[in-house]
């Protein structure tokens, strides 16, 4: 579903972000990306989101080949992959329902079918009975689950999220991994940033480790609940 092959990302010429790094992750298979801060972890997401282009090497998702994505057929690429950001990035001059319901807005999705998509969304992340009220009103975790449920409201094949834990303490912090867990069960390629090695650890994921810009480790899990 995620296939990076020699890739290699340099932002001016001297400074490496990304180097021939490749790895293979499949479909409904959840993967942690850690690595120390500046190892290259934004980058090798933004390369996927398209929001940054390799200098060389190839990167492929669901088999579309990037390099040979023209710049008007990215929106549509993007509807494919839901994001999940660190401060969720939520506004607060609308409900959590309207929250939600933006990237279907966006995708101009008729009415009657918003309401039964967000709600389905705010199902899964537990907040169906808090639509009507303004983000702010809700706990950290609660704000996070509505990024995520804003995130997969379109049911993307691919879910990524750049340290979704950071500001969450552990316990919460594990609610929001198992979330992704299920999202991965039912066949939704999961990729996250994440540099709480704690938390990665209890997970029992594969793990792709970055140090400055090298993928260093690719270690399959080790127990029986491998995906993929
Ligand atoms: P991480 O997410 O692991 O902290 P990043 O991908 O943000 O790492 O950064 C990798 C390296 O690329 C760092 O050295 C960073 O300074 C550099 N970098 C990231 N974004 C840019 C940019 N837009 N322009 C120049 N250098 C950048
Ligand atoms: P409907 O399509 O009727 O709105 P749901 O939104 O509840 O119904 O989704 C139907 C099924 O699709 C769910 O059981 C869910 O597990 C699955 N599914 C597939 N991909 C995704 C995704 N990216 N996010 C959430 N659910 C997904």
């Amino acid at each position: 579903m995620i296939e990076f092959r020699q890739v290699t990302k340099r932002y001016d010429s001297d400074h490496t972000a990304l180097a021939q790094v490749n790895f293979l992750i499949h479909r409904g298979e959840m993967v942690f990306l850690t690595g120390h801060s500046g190892a290259g972890k934004s980058t090798l997401l933004k390369l996927i989101m398209v929001m940054e282009r390799p200098t060389a090497g190839e990167v492929i998702v669901g088999g579309q080949r990037l390099n040979q994505l023209p710049r008007r057929q990215i929106p549509y690429l993007r509807r494919h992959i839901g994001v999940v950001f660190q401060n969720h990035q939520l506004l607060f001059d609308r409900t959590v329902f309207d929250n939600v319901a933006m990237p279907l807005e966006v995708m101009g999705v008729p009415h009657r079918d918003i309401g039964r998509r967000v709600r389905a969304a705010l199902d899964k992340v537990g907040l169906l009975r808090k639509e009507k009220m303004n983000p702010m009103q809700l706990s950290g975790g609660e704000q996070q689950r509505v990024g995520i449920a804003r995130a997969v409201v379109n049911k993307p094949p691919v879910l990524l999220a750049d340290e979704p834990t950071g500001n969450l303490d552990p316990e919460l912090s594990a609610d929001i991994m198992n979330l992704f867990a299920r999202f991965s069960q039912v066949g939704v390629t999961v990729l996250i940033a994440s540099h709480d090695i704690a938390l990665v650890k209890a997970m029992d994921r594969r793990v792709l480790t970055l140090d400055h810009g090298r993928l260093v480790t690719s270690a399959p899990v080790s127990s029986g609940a491998s995906h993929g």
